[in-house]
């Protein structure tokens, strides 16, 4: 967007939208920022697009957008156990639509100024509604989580509750399949899916403590996947401890399962802690955290239904083989 108002909309809604950090030496308005790293430290890097009608529906609310946006960008960082620092904003708008970018910038700079995260440049140009953020944040690369590190023995947590924002879509997709599930509830579901949680704090104090972490956002089975597959590993989960809202245990169990799985979008954590940590892990993150399984030598996912092994096409998940 090379016109006048491409400068003006930066800034009236992006320039001064999060607080400063000393370590941005120069943030939003020259060709690039420049920011200082601490010596020893790394930056941890990811980015994120969502598209409209592929990620979000056309009718999403702004301000949940904002926050969704920047929240799976903060999500990357808590699953390798990085502070959040700085992130840029790719936008590309169909128009310039005030009303819509007011709210969109309160829902980002709200969960940014929880982060301390500043938004220190970007590009916004004229398109089909896309947003890019690539977060950055600082982590000591001889702790940080990677997807390879877990190893036989390790017990597997995840944060939260899965498979939440799975029926939150499946009920927006077939409202008629889900009348049994109260307003509240339903609301709850929506917002687990709309403005997800990114497990910022739970990561920073994993450190020294998970092998291996990963943020859930394909589903809880395939994202283990990948710890399993980097580490060389295999592990055994008890589908009867995965945690489950209320919503999720009021359905029949199959479908809960299933939901909690291989439903994507959560943005919980599952990580893997050396059985010798079991007792400071517990004692630290209490009741935010559930053991639901451990690594075993023999690759492969392996699921028990209280403690007996069940197949996978006896649970329905065939997909998953
Ligand atoms: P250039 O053409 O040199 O890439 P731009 O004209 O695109 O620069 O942007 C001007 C300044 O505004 C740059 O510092 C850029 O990082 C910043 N900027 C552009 N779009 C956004 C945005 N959506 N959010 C935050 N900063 C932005
Ligand atoms: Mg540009």
């Amino acid at each position: 967007m090379a016109d006048l108002s491409e400068f003006s909309l930066i800034k009236q809604y992006f320039s001064e939208l999060t607080a400063q950090r000393d370590d941005v030496l120069l943030g939003i308005g020259d060709d690039c920022a420049l920011l200082a790293c601490p010596a020893d430290q790394s930056i941890a890097v990811s980015i994120d697009t969502l598209v409209e009608c592929v990620h979000f529906f056309a009718d999403v609310c702004p301000k949940t957008l904002g926050h969704k946006s920047l929240a799976v960008g903060l999500s990357d960082l808590a699953a390798m156990g990085a502070k959040p620092a700085w992130f840029t904003l790719a936008l590309s708008l169909p128009k310039v639509d005030s009303a819509w970018l007011k709210q969109f910038s309160i829902g980002l700079a709200e969960l940014a100024a929880k982060h301390n995260i500043q938004l220190v440049g970007g590009d916004t140009t004229r398109g089909p509604l896309t947003i890019s953020i690539q977060v950055h944040g600082i982590v000591d690369p001889k702790t940080a989580f990677k997807r390879s590190g877990a190893q036989e023995g390790d017990l597997i947590y995840v944060t939260g509750t899965v498979g939440d924002a799975g029926l939150a879509l499946q009920s927006k997709l077939q409202p008629e399949r889900y009348t049994e599930i109260s307003e509240t509830d339903l609301q709850y579901l929506i917002q687990r899916l709309e403005q997800p949680t990114p497990r910022v704090e739970i990561g920073q104090k994993l450190l020294g403590l998970a092998s291996a972490a990963i943020d859930i956002s394909d589903g809880l089975a395939a994202d283990l996947g990948h710890i399993l597959e980097q580490s060389g590993v295999g592990a055994s989960i008890d589908l009867t401890k995965l945690p489950l809202s209320k919503s999720l245990s009021e359905l029949p169990r199959t479908e809960a399962s299933k939901l909690a799985l291989s439903s994507g979008d959560d943005y919980e954590l599952c990580f893997t802690v050396p059985q010798q940590y079991q007792q400071q892990l517990e004692k630290t993150l209490a009741d935010q955290c559930t053991l639901i399984g451990s690594i075993e030598s023999k690759n492969g996912l392996r699921l028990l239904d209280n403690g007996k092994k069940i197949s996978l096409e006896e649970g329905g998940y065939d997909h998953f083989g």
